[in-house]
């Protein structure tokens, strides 16, 4: 399922940066270069995640932000500004926006905001069919409010990078995912060729979590020659 991306802003090349790398990483999009037409395409288009830049014709993105929340909208906004409007971000956090980033902005960060974002408010159903299985799934769950993983029930300690990890494979139960795969998709490293064993290190560390016994795992498998996957 792919999640969809509303881009308002009026300058064309930010425009095509954020388009181009939101594309490259699996978001749809769709843009609006004025505030009023951003406002229309957020009630009509329903986008997961609005990015929203302040200074826009036709009404600005505080105004767009303001009438989003007032008609009841909960769709996460965040805020592209300049570096030097300190109270801008305040004010718009204020009307309702979710994060903001300041320009200039790192790709990086942009996409990892956006994915925490979205991650945020959807909520996780590791997907349902999944959690009806009354197999390995049952036992762990993702909660992805907390950004925790549970076992039985209980809360495992897991950093962010564990996390995402397990996120992914649990979410792709079954699908075999190749340690570059992993790199991409968890350490957001695009056509990473180099060194991978960084994968192996996170997945030993996630057994000894996860599994009830790290040396036969029954959860996190090990596909031989291919990569790793989550048990179905
Ligand atoms: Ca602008």
């Amino acid at each position: 399922m792919k999640h969809k991306v509303l881009i308002v802003e009026d300058e064309k090349s930010i425009v095509d940066i954020l388009r181009f790398n939101l594309n490259r990483e699996g978001f749809e999009t769709i843009e609006a270069y004025d505030g009023a037409t951003g406002l229309v395409l957020a009630t009509t288009e329903n986008p997961d995640l609005i990015l929203l830049d302040l200074m826009l014709p036709e009404m600005d993105g505080f105004e767009v932000c303001r009438s989003l929340r007032e008609k009841g909208s909960n769709t996460p906004i965040l805020i592209i500004t300049a570096r030097e409007e300190e109270k801008d971000k305040v004010f718009g956090l204020d009307l309702g926006a979710d994060d903001y980033i300041t320009k200039p902005f790192s790709v990086r960060e942009l996409l990892a905001r956006v994915k925490a974002n979205i991650r945020r408010v959807n909520g996780v159903t590791v997907s349902d069919a999944v959690q009806a299985d009354d197999t390995n799934h049952a036992r762990i769950s993702i909660d992805k409010n907390s950004f925790g993983v549970k076992k039985d029930g209980k809360s495992l300690e897991l950093t962010q990078r564990e996390y995402e990890l397990m996120q992914l494979l649990i979410e792709n139960a079954g699908k075999v995912y190749t340690r570059q795969e992993i790199m991409e998709h968890v350490w957001n490293y695009e056509g990473y060729i180099g060194d991978v064993r960084g994968v192996d290190v996170t997945v030993r560390r996630l057994r000894e979590k996860i599994e009830d016994d790290p040396a036969k795992p029954a959860f996190l498998m090990t596909r031989r020659g291919m990569g790793y996957y989550f048990s179905i």
